[in-house]
């Protein structure tokens, strides 16, 4: 035990040596744009709950409907003890979301990278990434132990040069089956809230023969008609094999899903082992996912939809210093050292506004920053607020 602790000592302070050192900040409240954090109310623009329904009375209603009729705990996985209605019925309300033949539903998003992933690909494949794709997606890529190719962030030449590299190697392949190619990218990135340029990854993945699968995180709810995501505004969902999601961020409840054929959804639940190897998410979490689902298709969708808009246009037309626009709700403000975000961020946090500093590994080292997200349940004075103390406390080079 000794061993252990003192190792485990040296390992941190490494990481502090680094400024990497992070801590869980208690909050006594429920996800909103103000919480109780350490005795204050502060403002809250840290959450990627965009449209404000983490806590929204329909989906609290949802959720304590879930638990009186279905209970609070599952049992086991849905192959082996049976597979509630509430999953069923999320799966057929995300299927017809994102217009596909069917769905599947995941405990995280991060279980639904790692298991379809590793679900479709061995050794004998390839998967080609986006440099600055989510950390679930690089660890499913490694797990499945397919031959890995990363290109250039959005950069179709490099991501043709990967495809011509990886579609000599498969076609030389010989063996029980083709080798097959993945590319996989997102649509709305989580960190610089940029859009992958999605129309041109269809006509390459085409032109090659390889899969596509795309990661909607931060564009479901937000992007395209009644919030269908960024695929369905470039009219190219039915062209992609692999729609990915979470049901934690603009849908405000929490899980991960995966849209696409019939097939597909068969063949994940034979052999996606995040899905087969683990208990079922707890009924209030389906439940309370397809009550945000109804209500972002719905008119208060739009509505909130247009209250995001109208917040972003206003942190943009008011803040004095450049910040990129991006199609989401992501804002990010890269500082690059990593004690300067921190600074930026505990500064910040006197003044009563919580924003995370984003350092290694969820950006690359020296490229650390202040990650605003802005929801539709700000106030254009909170977004005052924000503008202000940034002007006084940052001065950044985005
Ligand atoms: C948040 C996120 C995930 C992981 O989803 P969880 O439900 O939080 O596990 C996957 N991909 C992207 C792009 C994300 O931002």
């Amino acid at each position: 035990m000794k061993h252990f602790d003192s190792e485990l000592s040296r390992r941190l302070a490494a990481i502090r040596k680094q400024n990497l050192f992070r801590e869980l900040r208690r909050v006594d409240s429920p996800q909103s744009p103000r919480i109780q954090a350490g005795g204050k109310t502060v403002l809250n623009f840290s959450s990627n709950d965009y449209l404000g329904l983490a806590n929204h009375p329909v989906l609290r209603e949802a959720a304590i409907k879930a638990v009186e009729n279905y209970g609070a705990g599952t049992g086991a996985s849905r192959l082996i003890c049976g597979s509630l209605k509430p999953f069923h019925e999320l799966e057929e309300a995300l299927a017809d979301f994102k217009r596909t033949q069917a769905a599947l539903s995941f405990s995280t998003g991060y279980a639904t990278a790692i298991g379809t992933i590793c679900a479709l690909l061995d050794r004998d494949d390839v998967i080609i990434l986006d440099k600055l794709v989510h950390a679930c997606i690089v660890d499913a890529a490694r797990l499945s132990g397919a031959k890995l190719r990363v290109f250039r962030h959005n950069d179709l030449n490099d991501l043709e040069d990967k495809l011509k590299w990886a579609n000599s190697l498969t076609k030389a392949a010989i063996g029980k089956r083709k080798a097959q190619i993945l590319v996989i990218t997102e649509s709305i990135f989580s960190m610089d809230g940029v859009a992958a340029p999605l129309k041109e990854m269809v006509g390459l993945k085409n032109k090659f023969g390889a899969w596509l699968m795309v990661d909607e995180a931060h564009a479901t709810g937000i992007l395209g008609h009644c919030g269908r995501g960024l695929a369905d505004e470039f009219g190219v969902g039915d062209q992609i094999e692999v729609q990915m999601g979470t049901l934690g961020k603009a849908l405000g409840a929490g899980g991960g899903y995966i849209c696409g054929s019939r097939l597909l959804i068969e063949f994940l639940v034979n052999r996606a082992r995040s899905f087969i190897f683990s208990t079922a998410p707890v009924p209030a979490a389906a439940a309370a996912a397809l009550a945000g689902i109804q209500i972002v298709q719905s008119s208060e969708g739009d509505d909130r939809r247009s209250q995001l808009r109208s917040r972003i246009a206003e942190f943009h037309s008011h803040s004095t210093k450049q910040t990129r626009q991006t199609p989401g709700a992501i804002i990010p403000v890269v500082l690059g050292n990593e004690v300067e975000a921190l600074n930026a961020a505990e500064q910040l946090a006197g003044r009563g506004i919580f924003v995370p500093a984003i350092r290694y590994p969820t950006v690359a080292r020296g490229k650390a920053r202040l990650r605003l997200t802005l929801t539709a349940s700000h106030s254009s004075s909170d977004v005052g607020a924000l503008v202000q103390a940034l002007d006084e406390i940052v001065n950044h080079k985005s």
